[in-house]
């Protein structure tokens, strides 16, 4: 959502509590980092690769941030590639490893509850030639190895299995994955994104050969990625053009963000210190959200061992997530159903159905990940939060999924629809039929028109702005209000063949309240 909107919905609702516990999503900028990355922005703007002063100090300062990296994985610089993101990363390790392999041996073997920049990679390999097979895993998200090992034959040529789980924190027996890979000959590919700095990594150790990792999830920037191949392991690049990283990956380096990926790995032996009082606030919560919840489940391993100290995957039994997320949200606190990547979509979590949640069961769940600056008095603030909205002392909204919203309540004469979309998103797509559109900047100068006897049925795009307008209509009295979960995004995905028929029909444009 534009950030207009937010602190214009923010001050409308004068609510300032901003409580953060996404940080599976994406971390904030530490202020070391920042620091960092405005020294090379200001003075150190020369190109890594030109042989004068300027690009020499450019040159260092990213060899620099390479040996920080290398000493957070325990891995030899040279293995390590700078990328734009560990989607990146990922991808060029799959396509790679599919060119190099494909004559020979034509297999990978993953597991189900891979990041998607994994398994899309594997749904276009296998357009490709490429056979792949997923292991299972058990109820807790923990890959069977003997299941795996039974996989893995002659044929296989890579080995997939990622460290920490983005939605669970389920940890993985790497050195064991690594062994039952090599004995068949295979490689292994390990992404690391979720695990740096919440847990100790040691790639020699456990002989991985490729891994993947992202700065912007322990506190760096967005926009560049690392890569780790292991010495020796086959490798051919996703992007050619100039030499730069030894020619492994074309173009001129993102100075600020890789030094600013160095300062971040700096950090990673503080951040690892601090695990234990991640894991004390992580207790807290599932103790406060227990008592607000008694038939509530945790999908995360409980076994601290297990887990990522900050990641809890929780399902409260008949409270629909999108509902819980979108009072949460109303009162300042972030968390997400699923995958960042995932966000706006109305599939229910691939990882949560992998470890046997039914399509309801994953609806109802949501995912809070804690970060380094969450304190004790936040956690008691979202439980409180969580508790008023599950208990059903904060009054909420009704939200109506995508598929449900059909010719019966587009026609109704008892609903009133009220399209909130900013004009730039009108400007992109037609909206529902027989909407009143309003400028939801402006929502407070519409309140007499709207009806007070019907269901008044609000839309955006996403589903994320409605969803506070409709909290803000009913805290102004309005009994009946409806939030399109997913918004027109995941109904035109829904209904397409509705959204062909009527889309943009009967749409009327309504004034300012006179007088006001
Ligand atoms: N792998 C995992 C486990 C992730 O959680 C993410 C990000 O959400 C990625 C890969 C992709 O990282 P990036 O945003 O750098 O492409």
């Amino acid at each position: 959502m534009d950030i207009k909107y937010f602190a214009f919905l923010q001050h409308l609702l004068r609510f300032d509590r901003q409580v953060y516990l996404d940080h599976n999503a994406t971390t904030p900028v530490s202020p070391a980092v920042r620091r960092k990355m405005n020294q090379v922005l200001t003075s150190r703007y020369g190109n890594p690769s030109s042989f004068y002063g300027l690009g020499r100090k450019s040159a260092q300062m990213l060899e620099q941030a390479r040996q920080a990296v290398a000493n957070a994985i325990h891995a030899d610089p040279a293995e390590v590639i700078f990328t734009g993101c560990a989607s990146e990363s990922n991808n060029a390790v799959l396509q790679s490893a599919a060119a190099q392999c494909l004559l020979h041996k034509k297999k990978i073997v993953s597991t189900p509850i891979e990041h998607p920049s994994i398994l899309n990679t594997l749904a276009y390999l296998e357009t490709q030639g490429v056979r792949v097979e997923y292991c299972q895993v058990d109820g807790q998200g923990r890959v069977v190895l003997a299941d795996l090992a039974q996989r893995v034959d002659e044929d296989t040529f890579l080995v997939c299995c990622m460290l920490a789980n983005n939605e669970t924190g389920v940890i993985q027996d790497l050195p064991a994955v690594t062994k039952i890979a090599h004995a068949r000959g295979a490689r292994l590919l390990a992404d690391c994104v979720q695990a740096l700095g919440k847990i100790p990594i040691d790639l020699h150790a456990w002989e991985v050969d490729y891994a993947s990792f992202s700065a912007h999830k322990l506190y760096g920037p967005k926009g560049v990625g690392a890569l780790y191949v292991r010495q020796g392991a086959p490798f051919t690049p996703l992007l050619h053009g100039g030499h730069q990283e030894s020619g492994l990956r074309a173009g001129t380096e993102s100075l600020h963000n890789i030094v600013g990926f160095g300062a971040a790995c700096q950090e990673v032996d503080q951040l690892l210190e601090e695990a234990g009082k991640l894991r004390a606030l992580k207790r807290e919560l599932v103790e406060r959200l227990r008592r607000a919840s008694p038939d509530c489940v945790v999908n995360s391993p409980q076994d601290e061992a297990e887990c990522l100290p900050n990641t809890l995957s929780i399902t409260f039994p008949g409270v629909e997530n999108s509902g819980l997320m979108g009072m949460l949200d109303f009162r300042g606190v972030a968390v997400s159903a699923g995958s960042a990547c995932s966000t706006g979509e109305d599939t229910p979590s691939h990882v949560l159905k992998a470890i046997g949640l039914s399509d309801q069961a994953a609806r109802q769940t949501i995912r809070i990940s804690l970060g380094r600056r969450t304190t004790a008095g936040d956690i008691r603030y979202a439980a409180q939060v969580a508790q008023e909205y599950i208990t059903g002392r904060a009054s909420f909204v009704n939200m109506l999924a995508p598929a449900q919203l059909n010719e019966n309540i587009l026609f109704d004469p008892n609903t009133f629809i009220l399209d909130v979309r900013p004009p730039v998103d009108r400007k992109k797509s037609k909206g529902l039929p027989n909407a009143h559109e309003v400028n939801p900047l402006h929502v407070e100068d519409y309140l007499k028109q709207l009806p007070r006897d019907k269901q008044i049925l609000v839309y955006c795009p996403g589903g994320g702005l409605s969803i506070m307008i409709a909290y803000y209509l009913q805290a102004k009295g309005f009994r009946r209000v409806t939030n399109l979960r997913g918004g027109l995004d995941a109904w035109k995905k829904r209904r397409g063949d509705l959204f062909e028929k009527y889309a943009g029909q009967n749409v009327s444009v309504l004034k300012p309240d006179a007088g006001d």
